[in-house]
C-alpha cells in the first residue's frame, strides 16, 4: 500500500478527485463512495428496480434475490463461521441497528433482576437503546439493572480487570464498541469475552471498524453475538447498514421479514461496497490509514497548543505501546486557546472538512467540543502534511 496503490484507490472516488482543493477528513461520519458502488446502484435502478418480497414478475424477483443474497454476502464479508444459523438484518445505520437489537431481542431476553453492562463514554447510539429497553421492561414490571462498563481514564480503553470483578451471576448482556469513535483505539473485545465468560451475549458497535480493518468472526478473539455497523461508513449509500446476529448461542433474533419496503438501493450499494472492500483489501486499507494516523498524531503531539484526546502521547509505528492502543483512522484534539468550533471553521477556510463538536459522545455536551480528523483509503500523506502546516501556523 504505497503511493501507487493509493493513487489507484483514490482515483476510484469521483467526489474526491473532482475536488482537488478540498480534503475530506470526516469519514468516521460517513465515507465517500467509489465509482463501483455508484455504478451498481445506477445499474440496479435503471434495469430492475421494484419492491422486494412480493414479486410475481422478473424485476421484483430479481430485487428479492438481491436482498437475500446480500444477507449471505454480509456473512461472507464478516467471515461468519456459522452462516447456516446466523441472521442478517438490514437497517439504516448503526443507530437503528443497536435500537433493533434492544427492542427486538433484548427486551424479550431479560428477566426480572437481571443486569446489563453498557458503555457510558462511547457513542450515544450505544447507550440510549439499552436505557430505553430498561424503561420498557420497567413499564411491564420487570426490573433490570444497568451498570457502566468500566473504563481506564488514560487510555480510553475499557478496564477489563474491573469488568471481570463487576460481572456477577445476574449479568446477562454486555454492549461494547469495537473502535472508539473519538479516540480511534481498538477496545480489545477479546478481553471483554475473557472477563465475562462464554455465556454472556456481547453486542458490538462496529461502526468504526467494519470496512476500516478486518472484522472476521472466525477469529476466536472476536467472539461476539451481535455485530452492528453502518454501510454508509463503509463505502455504501447513506441510509444503509446491517446487524449480524449469531443465533447458535442465544435466542433467535427475529428476522425483518417483508413487512415494509426495504432500502433496496442501499442494500445493492452495500453489496457493491463489500465487493469493493474485499477487492481493495481491508488489511491494506487498515495499514494505510494507520500509517497516516500515526503521521498526524506523532507530529500533532509535538505542536505545543494541541491536546490529543484519549491516548498517551507517542503513537509512532515503532512505539512500545501495544498495537491495540494505536489509532485506527481517527484523531481527536483540542487547541489550548482556540475553541473547537472556531478551529473547524478555520480549517474549512483552508479546505479541510473535519468534525468539530462534541461528537455524539455519551455524557458530553457542546462544552466538550473537540476537532476530529478521520481518514479512509482515499486520504493522502500530502493532505496530512498540509493540515499539519495549517495547525502549526496556529501555534
Ligand atoms: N456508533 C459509533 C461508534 C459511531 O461512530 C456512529 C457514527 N458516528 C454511530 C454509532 C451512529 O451511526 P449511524 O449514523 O450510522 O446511525
Amino acid at each position: 500500500e504505497g503511493p501507487l496503490w493509493q493513487r489507484e484507490v483514490r482515483e476510484q472516488f469521483p467526489i474526491v478527485t473532482g475536488h482537488p482543493d478540498l480534503a475530506y477528513l470526516d469519514s468516521a461520519a460517513t465515507s465517500q463512495k467509489p465509482r463501483a458502488v455508484l455504478e451498481a446502484v445506477q445499474t440496479y435502478l435503471t434495469t430492475s428496480n421494484a419492491n422486494a418480497g412480493r414479486g410475481t414478475y422478473p424485476w421484483a424477483n430479481r430485487t428479492t434475490d438481491l436482498v437475500e443474497t446480500t444477507r449471505e454476502r454480509v456473512k461472507e464479508f464478516l467471515h461468519d463461521p456459522e452462516p447456516g444459523s446466523s441472521a442478517v438484518h438490514f437497517t439504516s445505520g448503526t443507530t437503528e441497528g443497536l435500537r433493533t437489537v434492544a427492542r427486538d431481542w433484548l427486551v424479550s431476553y431479560l428477566r426480572d433482576g437481571d443486569e446489563i453492562l453498557v458503555p457510558y463514554a462511547d457513542h450515544r447510539a450505544n447507550l440510549d437503546p439499552w436505557l430505553e429497553a430498561r424503561r420498557l421492561l420497567a413499564e411491564r414490571g420487570v426490573q433490570v439493572r444497568v451498570r457502566a462498563l468500566p473504563y481506564q481514564a488514560v487510555s480510553g480503553d475499557y478496564d477489563h480487570r474491573a469488568l471481570a470483578e463487576a460481572i456477577g451471576p445476574r449479568s446477562r448482556f454486555v454492549a461494547a464498541t469495537h473502535v472508539h469513535h473519538v479516540y480511534g483505539g481498538d477496545m480489545n473485545v477479546h478481553r471483554i469475552r475473557e472477563a465475562v465468560g462464554p455465556d454472556v451475549p456481547i453486542c458490538l458497535d462496529a461502526a468504526q471498524s467494519v470496512g476500516h480493518l478486518p472484522v472476521h468472526l472466525d477469529d476466536p478473539s472476536l467472539d461476539v453475538d451481535f455485530v452492528v455497523f453502518s454501510g454508509h461508513k463503509a463505502m455504501a449509500l447513506p441510509g444503509s447498514g446491517a446487524v449480524w446476529a449469531r443465533n447458535a448461542r442465544g435466542p433467535v433474533f427475529r428476522p425483518d421479514g417483508w413487512q415494509g419496503t426495504p432500502n433496496t438501493a442501499g442494500i445493492v450499494s452495500l453489496r457493491a461496497a463489500l465487493d469493493w472492500l474485499d477487492a481493495t483489501c481491508v488489511e491494506r486499507i487498515a495499514r494505510w490509514t494507520t500509517t497516516l494516523t500515526t503521521r498526524l498524531t506523532d507530529r500533532l503531539g509535538r505542536l505545543g497548543p494541541y491536546e490529543v484526546l484519549g491516548c498517551p502521547v507517542s503513537l509512532a509505528a515503532d512505539s512500545p505501546l501495544p498495537a491495540a492502543q494505536r489509532r485506527h483512522g481517527i484523531v481527536t484534539f483540542r487547541h489550548r486557546d482556540i475553541p473547537s468550533d472556531d478551529l473547524g471553521f478555520i480549517l474549512f477556510s483552508h479546505g479541510f472538512m473535519v468534525r468539530a463538536d462534541s461528537l455524539c459522545q455519551a455524557g458530553t455536551d457542546e462544552r466538550d467540543a473537540s476537532v476530529r480528523v478521520s481518514l479512509h483509503a482515499y486520504n493522502t500523506p500530502e493532505e496530512i502534511d498540509r493540515l499539519l502546516s495549517v495547525l502549526a501556523s496556529l501555534s
